[in-house]
């Protein structure tokens, strides 16, 4: 198996949103806001090379929005998908699954891109992956998620076909109320499993890959960024932080214990790093890039 960092850029969002109930003076000296409050993110996706398959967990945002959308989210920097996946001696009809850990358009947005006057899959070989749950949830989202949840990265994926779903739950399972925040975990394929979280958003999907030894965990928006480490940061936009918490709280305790390694898919800086506990809770042991793993 190989693991590869693909960039597809920054953006920007609120350093308030992103930040939750923790002050400006604090999150200030972690992630410098702009003069409108505005602060950068990484759109850091995850291609890996296994089995005579090839998988892109995340695609960035895309580009088919128009200006006015654009000028909220100011995509920014020299990175893009396909410059990449060029770096690495691929394009995009080489890969042959899209892992969308969930439907917010800053994860998905480049799953789907205009041709014309047509909405097509920008991956034409690949099946698309999300889940069942997940997917009623973003096609009839809650008024507090329908900013992020657009109708023309989701809708035209299930138009082409190509859309499957991963099944949390086997025949005889009790559903989520049977496992404690963030300890569902299934196989996906060998070497990847994945953790179902529900906190940030419905049924939102980490993938862990068995890889070097260790386990890398795409933190996907449990962790946008180191900075969210320490528990009390957690983003306003999760639509049930205390169950956020929970989660955390659960998987730190299977990334201290396992040396898991985080990458990061918002973290503007640091793509990797593990975990130790401190006197003052669980924070960063050890940064590095994915490559030097
Ligand atoms: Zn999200």
């Amino acid at each position: 198996m190989k693991l590869y960092t693909i960039n597809t850029g920054y953006f920007k969002l609120d350093g308030g949103a992103m930040f939750g109930v923790v002050p400006k003076s604090i999150w200030n000296k972690l992630n410098p806001a702009d003069e409108n409050n505005m602060c950068s993110w990484a759109l850091r996706a995850l291609l890996i090379e296994t089995d005579g398959r090839l998988i892109l967990v995340d695609t960035g945002m895309g580009d088919k929005q128009d200006a006015k959308f654009f000028g909220y989210y100011y995509l920014h920097g020299d990175d893009t998908l396909d410059k990449s996946l060029a770096k690495h001696g691929f394009n995009r009809d080489d890969i042959t699954d899209v892992f969308l850990t969930h439907l917010h358009f800053d994860h998905c947005g480049g799953a789907i891109k205009r041709e014309g006057d047509k909405l097509v899959p920008a991956f034409k070989n690949a099946v698309f992956w999300s889940n069942a749950v997940h997917w009623e949830w973003a096609i009839q989202p809650n008024d507090r998620e329908k900013a992020s949840f657009l109708k023309e990265n989701i809708l035209p994926i299930q138009e082409s076909g190509q859309l499957q779903f991963i099944n949390p739950f086997e025949e005889g399972d009790k559903g989520w109320s049977a496992y404690p925040p963030g300890l569902l975990q299934k196989d996906f394929i060998p070497d990847i499993s994945v953790r179902y979280v529900n906190g940030h958003t419905g049924a939102m999907m980490l993938p862990q890959i068995k890889y070097k030894g260790r386990t890398v965990v795409f933190m996907a928006d449990l962790l946008p960024s180191a900075a969210h480490i320490p528990m009390p940061y957690v983003m306003a936009y999760d639509t049930s932080p205390l169950i956020t918490l929970g989660e955390k709280r659960n998987f730190y305790n299977d990334a201290v214990n396992g040396d898991y390694v985080l990458f990061f898919e918002h973290d503007p800086v640091n793509e990797c790093c593990t975990l130790e506990r401190t006197e003052k809770g669980v924070r960063v042991k050890e940064f590095f890039r994915l490559e030097d793993l």
